[in-house]
């Protein structure tokens, strides 16, 4: 998979390797440490490889949008001890349902939104002062210890967008949501 920098999206991504240099075309299917050669910005893995579904509790996603082909939704996965079960509602789908997704998803989850699209590289907002009205957006992950992550957005998206769409297909398939009209 190709990475690039998760908060500006630069391809020039360099991985840094133990002894602290930075190596360009490297093999990047081992989690590690990267610099975006464009911002400046080191990303990478943020707390060791296992077990990240324990540390998150809640996710939070909304997308708000005033284009005709754009609906509004809104999608919460909650994770209990035994149960990890999302809500999905759109006002403008008349939609509203609730289930739950296997453990085996949710950690997978959880590992890529760390590792794949380096959640806590992202900007905390991604704002396009272009365009005035459009679709905004909001991405809550709670986690243990009531440490949160927040992101907006208007008209702006993290580079790794589609991705978090993609990552997210098995429910938006379940429930019978075209995620496409999200993608950018
Ligand atoms: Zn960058």
């Amino acid at each position: 998979m190709d990475v690039v920098c998760p908060k500006c999206g630069s391809t020039k991504v360099m991985q840094i390797d133990y002894g602290g240099k930075l190596e360009m075309g490297v093999d990047i299917s081992q989690n590690s440490a990267f610099k975006c050669k464009a911002c400046k910005q080191k990303f990478g893995t943020v707390c060791g490889k296992s077990e990240y579904s324990s540390i998150v509790k809640s996710f939070y996603l909304s997308i708000n949008g005033v284009y005709a082909n754009k609906d509004v939704i809104a999608l919460k996965i909650t994770a209990g001890d035994n149960v990890i079960k999302y809500k999905i509602s759109s006002e403008k789908l008349g939609l509203d349902k609730k289930g739950a997704v296997s453990a085996d998803y949710w950690k997978s989850f959880c590992f890529s939104l760390f590792n794949e699209l380096y959640l806590t590289g992202w900007k905390s907002n991604f704002y396009n002062p272009e365009l005035l009205d459009g679709t905004t957006w909001t991405l809550d992950v709670t986690l243990e210890k009531k440490h949160a992550l927040s992101y907006r957005g208007c008209n702006g998206y993290p580079p790794y967008w589609n991705r978090l769409l993609s990552l997210l297909s098995p429910i938006f398939d379940e429930t019978g949501i075209n995620s496409t009209i999200f993608t950018v």
